[in-house]
């Protein structure tokens, strides 16, 4: 069995900080023992990494990407591939996707195509979660199967009339199938019904530029699908996942549903953390590079969702990645802002913007981890095999350099997008190494990974609960 040591370093996961020597034996944590001790030194080892003035972090686990989703007659721009390759880059080495279903057809089938996109072609581990379009008897059953093979959270959307949308009849027989089978329901919570009045008036008004995306879908639309949806969830029993909660008023929902005991949960995305409606009006149609839905807010609402990160009202950061290029694709919008597809890239760079959180005074370290690696992975059903450094677990693990500074920029980022969402944005801390399963995909700010390395993760049931 191949053996690594990890020497020198500070360890950091969500319960603790312990200067300690890192013992990894055939893919998985093996031990770890204090900095020169008897026990530390003894080991023998293939390879030796002098981690000394440097963090040692669970490899992040993004619960939310999109590589090559089809959207608005186009695809988002990563694939598994490439998408996988900029996470490594960015110290993740877990992704879970969305595999979708199409209206008409099985999830099965939804699923297998999924399947087909990514396997092989993956440079870290990945799993699945499964966006339900169409709500029916057959697809009821087949969400036991699911969860029973791995695919343990479902998808649904109250939003996108015509694509992806469920009605609230729908969605409460999801949630009641969830309940009884122990899925997790996530949410896009936002009044698609009432947006597409605000869209068709905006444009008809000649309201037709990038900034008018983020005036249509307003606050009071997520907070009240917010508040719909913890209602549905509560009345079927079941958990409920919010995903990408941008607004001050749905984190108010989730705090007050959590307050009453409820098993209700949100994420919200680096994009709303640190990017804002001032973006959305850049001038020109540059603001079609930060569309995405939810929109991005007034800045007011970051200070809302750091509190919510720090109080345990948020529990994870994910990405939301889902980039369209600027040229040709957010292009399909000039004009009518509700042509651009939804969806910005990121998944390189949430564990460097949330660390720069850590400089800001926003987070603490431990919670940092916790958002970005231990909670994603307990709430999809990944822990402690990911989202720790602990004996037993995968090997997974990002040697981090807390005092380089970066320069974010689409010329040196490894997403197959052609711009940026935070150019020129300066950040301090940078991974150096990343190893997956033991193996190192990034070394010394190098790939040394390679497609196919990554392995399909079935996943258990939600661990938060
Ligand atoms: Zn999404």
């Amino acid at each position: 069995m191949s053996r690594t040591v990890i020497h020198g370093g500070l360890v950091v996961t969500a319960s603790d900080e312990i200067h300690a020597d890192v013992l990894i034996e055939g893919g998985r944590i093996a031990a770890l023992a204090a900095h020169g001790t008897d026990a530390a030194t003894s080991w023998s080892a293939d390879r030796r990494i002098d981690a000394t003035g440097m963090y040692v972090l669970p490899g992040g686990v993004d619960a939310h990407t999109h590589m090559e989703m089809p959207f608005g007659g186009t695809y988002a721009a990563d694939t598994f591939e490439t998408g996988t390759r900029a996470a490594a880059w960015g110290g993740t080495t877990t992704i879970v996707d969305f595999a979708i279903q199409t209206m008409g057809r099985s999830l099965r089938e939804g699923l297998d195509t999924w399947h087909a996109k990514a396997d092989g072609r993956c440079g870290v581990d990945y799993g699945f979660h499964m966006i339900l379009s169409d709500v029916n008897e057959s697809s009821l059953k087949e969400m036991d199967r699911l969860v029973a093979e791995g695919v343990t959270s479902f998808k649904l959307f109250m939003a996108y009339p015509g694509v992806f949308y469920s009605d609230d009849g729908r969605i409460l027989r999801a949630m009641q199938r969830a309940s009884g089978n122990g899925g997790l329901v996530m949410m896009h919570a936002e009044n698609g019904i009432a947006i597409d009045v605000l869209v068709e008036q905006a444009l008809a008004e000649g309201r037709t530029d990038p900034r008018y995306h983020g005036d249509v879908r307003k606050v009071a639309l997520e907070a009240e699908a917010t508040h719909r949806a913890v209602q549905l969830a509560r009345v079927a029993g079941a958990p409920l996942y919010v995903v990408h909660v941008s607004a001050d008023e749905a984190v108010d929902e989730i705090a007050a549903a959590r307050h009453k005991g409820l098993p209700v949960f949100g994420e919200t995305c680096p994009q709303y953390l640190f990017l804002s409606t001032d973006n959305l009006a850049e001038p020109g149609f540059e603001g079609a590079k930060y569309v995405c839905s939810t929109p991005l807010r007034p800045r007011e609402h970051q200070e809302v969702l750091w509190r919510g990160l720090r109080n345990n009202e948020l529990q994870v950061v994910s990405t939301d990645h889902c980039p369209f290029c600027f040229s040709g694709q957010k292009e399909m919008g000039r004009g009518d802002f509700s042509k651009i597809p939804n969806g910005m890239p990121g998944v390189e760079h949430r564990m460097d913007l949330l660390h720069q959180a850590v400089v800001d005074g926003h987070l603490s370290r431990r919670r940092w981890v916790e958002i970005a690696c231990a909670s994603p992975a307990r709430m999809f059903g990944l822990y402690p095999k990911k989202g720790t450094i602990a004996p037993g677990a995968d090997a997974d693990v990002v040697i981090y350099d807390p005092g380089a500074e970066q320069t974010i920029s689409a010329e040196t980022h490894h997403m197959a997008v052609d711009y940026s969402a935070y150019e020129g944005r300066r950040v301090t801390g940078q991974v150096r190494t990343v190893l997956s399963r033991g193996v190192p995909v990034i070394e010394d700010r190098a790939y040394v990974g390679h497609a196919g390395h990554g392995t399909y993760l079935p996943r258990g049931t939600c661990q938060y609960l």
